[in-house]
């Protein structure tokens, strides 16, 4: 801890001590908590993948659902990859970015609004991960996670755009340099990953899905 984090840490103990004993609040003893806080998981810091990515805000336990994935009813929303060549470079960039693709088309953001991307839309790659999708889709510890460790998942675990393609740098020892919308087709890959994979993925070996 250096010195301007040891003031600012002594700062906020001195402000937490007063909360607790100070007459300010001394009406508040011995009353019942009202506000539930959701237990928090993840949390952004700056990663040395990719920019910015997700990280185990407390230890996390093999099979945790860790946060919301991909569900059936997403594949409602399907935009049509002909619709995507109408758009802007700017948003079509943002949508290869950030959102998974079909055959057929792209999953966008709730209400076609950026703006409001959960946390865990920017979990990173990586081809040694230690996040995989469950049954229903979400987001599942497949290892034990400590805290502070990075979230990751196998974006070819989730995407089955024919066109996608990631040049990956993860820098593990399982590395495949090239991730792309196929190798959920790769029977390698499929012996491997498929207990990982996005429901969708897993029901229709070596088949393209319908949407
Ligand atoms: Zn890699």
């Amino acid at each position: 801890m250096n010195e301007s984090t040891r003031r600012n840490f002594l700062k906020r103990t001195a402000i937490v001590t007063s909360l607790g004993a100070g007459p300010a609040v001394s009406g508040l003893a011995g009353k019942s908590t009202t506000h539930k806080f959701v237990d928090t998981l993840i949390e952004f810091k700056p990663s040395h993948i990719q920019g910015v990515g997700v990280f185990a805000a407390r230890d996390l336990k093999k099979g945790e659902v860790i946060a919301e994935g991909i569900h059936e009813k997403d594949y409602k929303t399907l935009v049509p990859w002909a619709e995507f060549e109408s758009y802007d470079p700017t948003l079509r960039q943002r949508i290869l970015d950030f959102c998974i693709g079909t055959p057929a088309g792209f999953i966008p953001p709730d209400n076609f609004d950026f703006n409001a991307l959960s946390i865990a839309w920017y979990f990173n790659h990586s081809c040694d991960p230690n996040l995989g999708f469950n049954d229903k889709g979400d987001f599942t510890a497949i290892v034990d996670i400590s805290m502070g460790q990075e979230l990751t998942y196998d974006y070819g675990c989730s995407d089955s755009n024919p066109a996608f393609l990631l040049n990956c740098s993860c820098g593990t020892s399982r590395c495949r340099h090239k991730v792309t919308g196929n190798d959920w087709r790769d029977p390698g890959f499929r012996a491997s990953h498929i207990q990982y994979m996005l429901p969708r993925l897993r029901r229709e070996p070596g088949k393209t899905p319908t949407a």
